[in-house]
């Protein structure tokens, strides 16, 4: 995390409120049914419903996970950190948000459908820091995140590390700054991006443009990009040996770019960032985390969505879950 002296109040509390999530995700995501409270000086520890065994390497989510016990009755009401600038104004140059300033008693995760919300107590977050694999590497300053990203796209323009470069007209590396905190991740490139070198151009990338301005983001303020930079011959599904071979590309690049949130569009990109093979259908609307520190929604791909537009209902619920997790809401339809 940055030094708190580097942020603004809100994007400190923004930061906190990532940590927060991403341990809870982790906990959820390691069998915890509850939230140990903090240890505060001078008080005991106390309660613990939770069993969390110690960082697993890879635990996967309980099948049916057990609904988190309410917060104790007793719980004190814990204030947001006051880290509040005496009244300045945040400079806001994005999209609406519900509330400028995240309440800690928010942090709720977005619950899929159907599922019951993890309700966090805040007492929480003053406790132990997530395990370290939920550790952020330093935020780069977004020059040196852009160069670095401009270095990375450099090495892949020359790859041959799989099949696909052979019949390539060129690379397809991201299109977008990202600046906004939030990532899509698609499949792979078609022969409209292959013709013009960047993705999600042709008549899937339409839609997605219209998602994304659904969603309250300038196209260019959203960061977008592929499993695989190179198309595969006649759009055919990735093989997994080119998914595996691309795979460093797109984690370095998450890696600079850091997003907020990833929406995994289609089963091949939840295949590519989790090595999971389960259907779309399945996966959609669940939240998982990336790395232990992204949050990642799954939904449908544009091109399915093409095929059936009577999908776009589900992935509009996915995609106001995503906003709801970046503290937003959507623009009210013109
Ligand atoms: N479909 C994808 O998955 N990616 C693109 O870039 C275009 C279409
Ligand atoms: Fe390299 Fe990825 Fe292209 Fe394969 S798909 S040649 S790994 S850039």
């Amino acid at each position: 995390m940055s030094q708190p002296n580097d942020l603004d109040p809100a994007s400190e509390l923004r930061e906190i409120a990532a940590a927060v999530r991403a341990h809870v995700e982790w906990l959820r995501a390691s069998g915890a049914v509850g939230l140990p409270r903090g240890e505060r000086a001078g008080a005991t520890s106390e309660v613990a419903s939770v069993t969390a065994p110690a960082p697993p390497p890879q635990a996967a989510p309980p099948p049916t996970p057990a609904p988190m016990p309410a917060a104790p009755a007793a719980a004190p009401r814990v204030e947001a950190p006051r880290v509040e600038a005496p009244r300045v104004e945040a400079p806001r140059v994005e999209a609406p948000r519900v509330d400028s300033t995240p309440k800690l008693a928010d942090f709720t995760l977005a619950a899929p459908p159907g599922k019951t919300p993890v309700a966090v107590d805040p007492a929480a977050s003053g406790a132990a820091p997530p395990p370290a694999r939920v550790e952020a590497p330093p935020a780069l300053a977004p020059e040196e995140k852009a160069r670095r990203l401009d270095v990375l796209a450099e090495t892949v323009r020359g790859c041959t590390r799989c099949a696909l470069h052979a019949a390539r007209t060129q690379t397809v590396f991201a299109r977008g700054t990202g600046v906004s905190g939030l990532c899509f991740v698609g499949e792979g490139p078609g022969a409209d991006e292959d013709a013009q070198g960047f993705p999600f151009v042709g008549k899937a990338g339409q839609l997605l443009d219209k998602m994304i301005e659904a969603m309250g983001f300038a196209r260019d303020d959203v960061y977008v990009c592929n499993i695989v930079k190179c198309r595969p011959p006649n759009n055919r599904k990735p093989e997994p040996e080119e998914m595996a071979a691309c795979m460093p590309y797109l984690n370095e690049q998450l890696e600079l770019l850091a997003p907020e949130v990833i929406v995994a569009l289609g089963a091949t990109a939840v295949q590519g960032l989790f090595g999971t093979t389960e259907g779309i259908t399945r996966l959609r609307g669940r939240w998982k985390l990336y790395r232990g520190r992204i949050a990642v929604m799954p939904t449908f791909h544009p091109a399915f969505l093409l095929r059936n537009p009577a999908a776009k209902k589900e992935v509009w619920e996915d995609l106001q879950a995503v906003l709801r997790q970046m503290g937003r809401v959507a623009p009210s339809k013109k």
